[in-house]
């Protein structure tokens, strides 16, 4: 029977929308007729699943992929692209309005077209959307199904009826928004990033409840489109997780964008009102109520592991954690692995990627890949963004490991003064008498970018006294990474070793 997707998106249904359909959920697809027993069946068609189906078939094993709606999952489609599409945009709104401060001159009163905005960004989600195509799977070699997967036995599934077998399968079938259970919410209607995207009006007032990545990057980008944006959190901070002089410069950031910051604060009640969404916040010692347009909620990932039948497979799983999985991701079933958000606490494209590669080879070759050996980097795209590699001095000291630490400011770099970038610093922390990189915070415009030369040298087992020695472009601003090695490097010069360079050089 030929599979039609209804997307019940309220997104205008345009030429680049019709064209990201055609590539990851062709209208009027009919799924193949299953092989006798497929070497590997993949479950999810994200990034995990099409990482996975891809490199599989790339070596010649008999694959097929199930996706339920979407190829590309979240990422392409309600995730990482069109959030740094509209982000993009958003910056360049920051820019004009600070223009002055880079001694330009633009017209008082910038417009924001925010239909435009959102157009765009369909434009680059559908550009982006050929390479997940559903065609470029065939022609790989690959059996594409589109429908739900559920197992049926140990080495069995099926699609909507179809029975399916095979010798070794992954779920990579992703998460979904937790959604906050908040009285009255439900009712009044919200946003979360399945939906955001299509929106086409710009609320003229917005809450975003969650200060994690998802609720920052966002509610920046809203401000900056010009709503007036309130963001809630109930920790002391934003990004819980990050250091707390990270978070500070972003707080600041965000009063700087004209954001109402909301720390220690809970959103408890919603109403409508006149039209509009009222909502009870509770913060420490007072209450209050707000008025806007929209609401938009950001407050975690839950595991897309409802409807599998897991049982049915001896798959053990926890619905707030996902798949249970050992270091090499295989479940409680030994033929079967997970990989990507399904299973894992870094919830994150570049982690499904690298999740996924690991199954392949752990799955098809006996591999005994772990894990527990990633070094995974990550990157919360905020201006400034704040990226994070290894370990965190709390978690060194939870270890025992004694560390030092080799901060830069942004504002003794002469790129991000050029640039009126200063917010930020690059920060490394080594394992105390050696130049071991044990992590690193960068807090800077091109954060994501730098944190990749540190996540190298960690691979790579290059110290912090090698990176001095890398000669990096000037002016750039991953000229920081290199003051910080000059830094570690001057505090080699012990107090015996000066006074005998300064004897060697008064000769
Ligand atoms: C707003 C937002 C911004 C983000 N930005 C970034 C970023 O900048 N950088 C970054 O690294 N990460 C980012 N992420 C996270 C990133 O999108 C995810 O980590 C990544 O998409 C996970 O990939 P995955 O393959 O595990 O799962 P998914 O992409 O969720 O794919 C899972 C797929 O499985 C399908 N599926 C589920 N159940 C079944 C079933 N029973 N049968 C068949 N199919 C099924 C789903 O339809 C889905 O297509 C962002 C996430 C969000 C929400």
């Amino acid at each position: 029977m030929p599979q039609h997707y209804d997307p019940s998106s309220t997104a205008p249904q345009d030429a680049f929308e019709r064209e990201r359909l055609e590539n990851v959920h062709p209208p009027g697809w009919r799924n193949p007729q299953p092989t006798e027993r497929y070497s590997l069946v993949v479950i999810g068609g994200g990034t995990a699943g099409l990482v996975a189906a891809h490199s599989a078939a790339a070596l010649g094993a008999k694959v097929a992929l199930i996706e339920r709606e979407l190829l590309g999952g979240d990422c392409l489609n309600v995730g990482c692209i069109p959030s740094k599409a509209i982000i993009r945009t958003a910056r360049l709104y920051a820019g004009m309005r600070n223009a002055e401060q880079y001694g330009a001159q633009i017209p008082a009163d910038i417009r924001v077209d925010f239909a435009a905005v959102m157009e765009r960004m369909r434009g680059i989600r559908a550009r982006i959307g050929r390479a997940d195509s559903a065609q470029r799977l065939t022609a790989a070699g690959v059996d594409v199904y589109f429908g739900q997967a559920r197992f049926t036995g140990n080495d069995s599934l099926s699609v909507d009826g179809t029975k399916i077998r095979f010798k070794k399968a992954m779920i990579a079938t992703g998460s979904r928004p937790d959604t906050p259970s908040i009285p009255g919410l439900a009712e009044a209607g919200f946003l979360t990033n399945e939906n955001v995207f299509d929106l086409t009006e710009l609320p003229r007032s917005l809450l975003v409840i969650g200060g994690g990545p998802l609720g920052c990057e966002l509610a920046q980008a809203f401000c900056r489109f010009g709503a007036q944006t309130i963001i809630a959190q109930d920790w002391p901070m934003f990004l819980p997780r990050e250091e707390r002089d990270a978070a500070q410069i972003l707080s600041d950031s965000f009063a700087r964008d004209g954001i109402e910051v909301r720390l220690n604060t809970r959103a408890v009640n919603v109403r409508i009102e006149g039209g509009q969404k009222h909502v009870e916040l509770v913060s420490e010692d007072h209450k209050s109520t707000v008025a806007v347009d929209a609401i938009l909620t950001g407050t975690g990932r839950l595991p897309n592991v409802e409807g599998l039948d897991l049982e049915a497979a001896g798959v053990d799983c926890d619905e707030t954690t996902g798949v249970l999985v050992n270091d090499f991701l295989q479940t409680s079933n030994p033929r079967i692995y997970a990989a990507g958000d399904a299973c894992l606490k870094h919830k994150f494209t570049h982690t499904a990627d690298a999740s996924a590669r690991i199954v392949v080879q752990n799955a098809l070759f006996f591999g005994r890949r772990r894990l527990s050996a990633l070094t995974i980097p990550w990157c919360t795209y905020t201006d400034p963004a704040i990226a994070h590699v290894g370990l965190y001095v709390r978690q060194a000291r939870e270890r025992d490991i004694p560390v030092k630490t080799f901060t830069i400011p942004m504002h003794d770099v002469d790129r991000a003064i050029a640039d009126n970038e200063e917010a930020g610093f690059v920060k490394i922390h080594v394992k105390d008498r050696t130049d071991r990189i044990l992590g690193a915070t960068i807090v800077a415009r091109h954060a994501g970018d730098m944190i990749n030369e540190i996540t190298l040298a960690m691979v790579a087992g290059i110290g912090l006294r090698t990176l001095a020695h890398v000669i990096h472009a000037y002016p750039t601003q991953a000229e920081a990474i290199k003051k910080a090695a000059d830094a570690y490097n001057r505090t080699r010069l012990t107090k015996t070793i000066q006074s005998m360079l300064r004897r060697w050089l008064q000769r």
